[in-house]
């Protein structure tokens, strides 16, 4: 078992890919995105993306992200924030917050206790600044 799998084991229930509005992305993620569908980036943009300014989303639909059904149809491509949830380091300011991604996801693996939990978190920070769960 990895140090990520010590605390954390995806249920695949899709409750992150739900909402009104996705993470967003930034130019890496585009360009990855991109790749990934093999499409052209104006036709990706047009039919996938919310622009905002300079604020890139995926468009949602259904109340979830566009990409999602019954997984992430796009995950390869998917943007490095949804590669890092739910391990967000905000857990390790504040044990609510920890509590409050705990519920929101089914995956955490609240049981170890909230100390151990970010013992290894700092461990696996400390090897990467980007976490892909
Ligand atoms: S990361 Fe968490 S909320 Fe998202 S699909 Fe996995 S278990 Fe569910
Ligand atoms: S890109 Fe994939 S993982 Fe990210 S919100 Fe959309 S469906 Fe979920």
């Amino acid at each position: 078992m990895n140090a990520i799998e010590q605390i954390f084991s995806c249920q695949r229930c899709g409750f992150c890919c739900q909402g009104e509005t996705t993470v967003s992305l930034d130019e890496h993620d585009q360009r990855r995105m991109v790749l990934c569908l093999g499409r052209d980036v104006e036709e990706v943009r047009e039919r996938f993306w919310r622009v905002t300014g300079t604020v890139v989303q995926m468009k949602t639909v259904g109340g979830h992200c566009i990409f999602y059904e019954e997984g992430c149809r796009v995950h390869a491509g998917r943007p490095w924030r949804c590669r890092q949830w739910p391990l967000h380091p905000s857990i390790l300011d504040d044990e609510l917050n920890f509590r409050i991604i705990s519920e929101s996801c089914p995956g955490i693996r609240a049981e170890i206790g909230y100390g151990e939990f970010c013992r290894i978190l700092r461990l696996i920070m400390a090897e990467t600044d980007k976490i892909a769960c």
